[in-house]
């Protein structure tokens, strides 16, 4: 099984399908600003969205993420832009934050004698 074996099963895959939808065989929605609308529309019923977006996100380094001149990779994974998926992550950075702020004031100080 390839790698990214996945990738064989996605909508944009299947070439009738995509150019269905399109005028002009010639362009690639999924990287065309003005297609975005189309290309969220087929992701939607992608039966690999899930497993798409999450390669997308794993593409971003997390130096690269919180830089604002984050420009890799481009187009639409799982249904979400480029900025989207630099947004989802920065919000997923923020709650992993808040989280750990939480979890180390609910344990005991292990330096503490008293500590329970
Ligand atoms: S979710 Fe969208 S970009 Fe990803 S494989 Fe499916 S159709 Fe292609």
């Amino acid at each position: 099984m390839p790698q990214e074996f996945w990738k064989t099963q996605g909508i944009c895959a299947n070439d009738a399908y995509v150019h269905m939808m399109l005028t002009d065989q010639k362009i690639d929605i999924f990287f065309e600003d003005a297609y975005r609308e189309d290309a969220k529309r087929l992701c939607s019923v992608c039966p690999v969205v899930e497993t798409c977006l999450s390669a997308g996100l794993k593409r971003i380094p997390r130096s690269e993420y919180r830089e604002s001149s984050f420009d890799v990779p481009v187009g639409i994974w799982g249904g979400q832009t480029q900025r989207e998926r630099r947004k989802f992550l920065k919000n997923l950075d923020k709650q992993i934050a808040e989280f750990q702020e939480r979890l180390h004031l609910q344990l005991p100080d292990a330096s503490d004698p008293n500590a329970a």
